[in-house]
């Protein structure tokens, strides 16, 4: 079996995986990097990037686990519905296996140290669209892992997929150190993720996290545009955007203050404020009409809103299947029929993240209210939630219609439970 010379473009969570996996593979493979691990470190934060258990599996079969047993773990999902500043539902869920969450500026600097430790080529530059001819012609393959940057663009709108046309959320991440946990939190499953949902007005995320100077909690706003949690479209500063987060807790949800009264940003590049507008895009690319096509990964063929964690997650998934498919096509050519082979077999689990963050996004459905509210009175329908979160694949099976969470609710209803309402 041949080993193939591969080009990715971009020193992300998907782009280094697939690098990674590749180079143990014995390929060689040339990673297109536009900031150095001094420069990453040394920048701003990226995400929040909480992963949950199956795509922590993923990158411990890989040998990419380097944060497990550093990283805090988090083994329990606290969510909150307020109404009014009040808590009208609480839902406490176990996942499988322990989530957590590695500072991106952290994993992806180490990621791409290692990358160059073992013998992997670097090209640190931003590669700008009419570089990615000349990139494809050194090449057999050429992977693009550019996350939601400008380059994606050279991939086109996919238009019966994309669901979207505008951001339907603003996002306003912190990093924090001094967070507390809430006196009335249930205590035997450690820290949890809180998750709060401000009807009307968005949610609010706190997860443990590691970042650069160790432990920490992550802030993230999800605020629908317009509303009363859309404050942080100026870009604040560090201590501006902990004191605008403080005033919204106390107004929207009080019952989180006292824990964070004592919070501070963990520095300088603590902060990330922006939008997501959803978007599927084609798979393949030609940068010129008659040079060689090239293939997009992860949040560059499918950029999915944070609200339902799942892009980290997902580009994991799709890093390994790619390293996999890659392996496996032995000298085959790196043709379009064969990238579009590797994105339907991506696609087949990304749709699921695709459809559950929509509904996540608009009002929610009465069904999935409705499993809601039954998660909150009832641990296995809590636990499938939690589930969900892990692998959306069972989205569609129990919330993806009215009929399918009828199915579940009413069918797995025990003695005394809650019976649902007629479908
Ligand atoms: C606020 C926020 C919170 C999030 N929270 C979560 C979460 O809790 N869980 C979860 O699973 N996901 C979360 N995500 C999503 C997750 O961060 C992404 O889905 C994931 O990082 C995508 O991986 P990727 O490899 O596609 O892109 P990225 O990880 O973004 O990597 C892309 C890389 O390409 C580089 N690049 C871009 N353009 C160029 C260029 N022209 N030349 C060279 N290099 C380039 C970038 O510098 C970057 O290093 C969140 C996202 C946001 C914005």
């Amino acid at each position: 079996m041949g080993m193939r010379e591969i080009a990715v473009v971009g020193a992300g969570q998907s782009g280094l995986h697939l690098a990674l996996a590749l180079q143990a593979d014995g390929h060689r493979v040339t990673v297109v990097a536009e900031r150095t691990p001094e420069q990453i470190r040394a920048g701003r934060i990226t995400s929040s990037q909480a992963m949950f258990g199956p795509a922590r599996a993923i990158e411990r079969a890989a040998g990419l686990a380097l944060w497990d047993g550093v990283a805090p773990d988090t083994r329990a999902l606290h969510t909150v519905v307020g109404v009014d500043a009040k808590p009208v539902l609480t839902i406490d869920a176990q996942p499988a296996a322990a989530a957590h969450s590695v500072d991106q500026r952290v994993k992806t600097a180490a990621w791409l140290e290692l990358f160059e430790e073992r013998g992997g080529r670097v090209e640190y530059r931003r590669l700008e669209p009419d570089g990615l001819a000349a990139l494809a012609a050194r090449h057999e393959l050429t992977v693009v892992a550019a996350g939601r940057g400008a380059l994606g663009s050279v991939f086109a709108r996919d238009d019966a997929r994309s669901r979207f046309d505008a951001p339907q959320r603003t996002l306003a991440c912190l990093y924090l150190n001094g967070v507390g946990t809430p006196a009335d939190l249930p205590s035997t499953a450690g820290d949890p993720a809180r998750i709060h949902i401000v009807a009307g007005a968005g949610e609010l995320v706190l997860q443990p996290a590691l970042t650069l100077s160790g432990p920490c909690v992550i802030l993230l706003w999800e605020a629908v545009p317009g509303g009363p949690l859309d404050v942080f479209g100026d870009g604040p500063d560090p201590a501006t955007a902990l004191a605008r987060s403080l005033d919204l807790i106390r107004w929207h949800l009080p019952w989180e203050y006292e824990a964070l009264s004592d919070a501070e940003p963990t520095d300088a590049g603590a902060t990330l404020f922006g939008a997501v507008t959803p978007i599927v895009r084609h798979p393949v690319a030609r940068p010129t009409p008659d040079g060689g096509p090239v293939l997009g990964m992860a949040d560059t063929l499918v950029l999915n809103d944070p609200i339902t964690a799942q892009g980290a997650n997902n580009a994991t998934r799709c890093a390994a299947l790619h390293a996999a498919a890659v392996t496996e096509h032995g000298d085959g050519p790196f043709d379009e029929a064969w990238m579009r082979g590797v994105f339907a077999a991506y696609w087949e689990q990304a749709r699921h993240t695709v459809d559950f963050t929509a509904a996540m996004l608009g009002p929610l459905p009465d069904h999935i209210g409705w499993a809601f509210a039954e998660a909150a009175a009832r641990p296995e329908v809590a636990a499938r939630l939690a589930g969900t979160y892990e692998d959306p694949t069972d989205f569609s099976r129990w919330l993806g219609s009215p009929e399918a969470t009828a199915r579940y609710l009413t069918g797995s209803a025990a003695p005394g439970g809650t019976a649902g309402p007629s479908v």
